[in-house]
């Protein structure tokens, strides 16, 4: 029996008339759950239930908020095992990738639970006599927030632990592609005594449910990943608002490999950033960047790594499948366009022949690639690495950077002087030495550069309080 699911406003799962269904992209004809879709109306009754619930909760002590935080993240942890099994099937990972995901959102959940302890704000020394000088963290409100499905348990736990944490309460609209894992959260938080109205989740197309969130007059922040072409209309919509708002977009992140690499390493790390989760994220290695020294052997060594990869469900193989139908046609589309442009196709390219269904895709490399290529310039979002030769290290920065995005990076070099040329001087929100452009920390700041992101806040980390908070700065006479 596929699981039901149902909209969390003020307390309560809501029924509505309108359902849809979730299937499971390795294997489409299966059905994995039932969704109530939410509608304008319940977005805005969500939103009311949080303003409802906003004084009661920013004046809730901050480590009896963090109590509860703890106590959904053990609740999730008890459950660790069913949802994960819930994310393979709704969104096609593999085991090692949907269990990684679901132990970071519980991880966040303990992180930011520990976080109510110390909420910020510093004590300074006035220049007058007997005055108390100090600030202190403020909750900003009512907070939207908008999710993609491509890390659909992490992705809102990032927004959600930190939104209530400091004191904020919410709407969550998660993507409507694999929504059940967002779901989990709120059950967990449900469970754990979270006051009515503090946490609310609808689940329903963006352009309605997602706008009515964006525009309505009682939220005060709004914290949106996804794609650029949404994330700047919110953006535009939002601060015309005079609303606090963070869009974390896209990516088209390179790895540049020096003539000083070890290229089976830098084959090994550019193949797992490229191809892990299928391609399917905003920091997912897109372009290797190569001196011309090391290219044929690297050609070679990123050919083999592709090459071994075994594609299947995800329970029991290395890359699952593209999430649905659009984004699998999406891969080929670029896969078409990448050979018109006259890139060579090195390995892959289409679909594999021994699944009768599934949105299954071969881990694709290009060579030859023009950095001005659309394959090198665009998101594509699937397992598609585009390979640029450069003749020295100077032309592999200008290569790097020659594209309208900023959000992750990595250099793989054994010339010290070089890695540090590279951090000073790349222009991406993440810059690594000797390691993949994916994988994150929990506890560290995030965020992008030029169109990868609003640039004016962060996530994650002490970034996640900021956001979430008003500074205010007492003179106590
Ligand atoms: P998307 O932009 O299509 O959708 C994201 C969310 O916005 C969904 O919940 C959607 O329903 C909602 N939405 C759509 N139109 C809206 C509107 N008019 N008003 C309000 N909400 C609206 O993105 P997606 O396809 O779900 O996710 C893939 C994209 O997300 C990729 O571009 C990827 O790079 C990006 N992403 C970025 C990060 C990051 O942290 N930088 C992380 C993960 C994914």
């Amino acid at each position: 029996m596929a699981a039901e699911y149902y909209n969390y406003i003020d307390g309560e799962w809501t029924e509505s008339d309108e359902t849809f269904e979730t299937a499971n992209p390795a294997a489409p004809s299966e059905t994995v759950a039932t969704y109530h879709e939410a509608d304008v109306d319940d977005a805005t009754a969500a939103v009311e239930a949080a303003s409802a619930a906003e004084d009661e909760w920013a004046n809730t002590p901050a480590p009896q908020r963090g109590a509860i935080l703890r106590e959904a993240a053990t609740i999730l942890a008890d459950r660790k095992d069913e949802i994960t099994d819930l994310l393979i099937a709704e969104e096609g990972k593999t085991q090692a990738e949907a269990g990684g995901e679901v132990q970071r959102a519980i991880d966040i959940f303990y992180y930011y639970a520990e976080k109510t302890r110390d909420m910020g704000g510093s004590v300074k020394s006035a220049s007058g006599p007997r005055t108390n000088l100090y600030t202190k963290n403020e909750p900003v409100g009512v907070a939207a927030l908008i999710t993609p499905w491509n890390y659909p348990i992490a992705i809102p736990a990032w927004k959600v632990a930190p939104a209530l944490a400091t004191g904020n309460t919410l709407v969550l609209k998660p993507a409507k592609v694999a929504p059940g894992v967002a779901l989990e959260i709120f059950k967990a938080l449900d469970e754990a005594g979270l006051p009515d109205g503090v946490a609310n989740v609808v689940v329903g197309p963006g352009s309605t449910v997602g706008n009515e969130l964006v525009v309505h007059d009682d939220v005060d922040a709004v914290s949106f990943t996804g794609s650029g072409q949404v994330g700047h209309m919110i953006y535009d919509k939002a601060t015309d608002d005079g609303k606090r708002v963070q869009t974390e977009l896209g990516g088209k992140n390179p790895t540049v490999v020096s003539d000083t690499a070890d290229v089976e390493e830098a084959a090994g790390i550019i193949a797992n950033g490229a191809f892990g989760t299928t391609g399917q994220s905003c920091t997912a290695t897109s372009r290797a960047v190569v001196h011309t020294d090391v290219y044929d052997e690297f050609v070679d060594a990123i050919v083999a790594e592709a090459e071994s990869i075994e594609i299947g469900p995800g329970e029991d193989s290395d890359m699952g499948p593209q999430v649905n139908e659009r984004e699998l046609e999406g891969t080929l589309d670029y896969i078409e366009v990448a050979e018109n442009e006259g890139a060579t196709l090195a390995t892959g390219g289409g679909q594999p022949d021994e699944f009768d269904e599934g949105h299954f895709v071969e881990p694709t490399v290009f060579t030859d690639v023009d950095n001005d290529y659309r394959i090198a310039q665009e998101e594509v979002f699937g397992p598609v690495l585009a390979v640029i030769e450069v003749e020295d290290f100077e032309e592999a920065l200008e290569t790097a950077n020659d594209v309208d995005y900023g959000l992750s990076s990595s250099i793989v070099t054994n010339d010290h002087t070089e890695a540090e040329r590279f951090v000073d001087e790349i222009e991406a929100g993440v810059a690594k030495i000797n390691d993949k452009t994916t994988g994150l920390e929990l506890h560290v700041p995030f965020g992008g550069f030029k169109q990868s992101s609003s640039e004016t806040w962060r996530e994650q980390g002490d970034a996640g309080i900021d956001f979430y908070t008003i500074e205010k700065t007492v003179y106590d006479s």
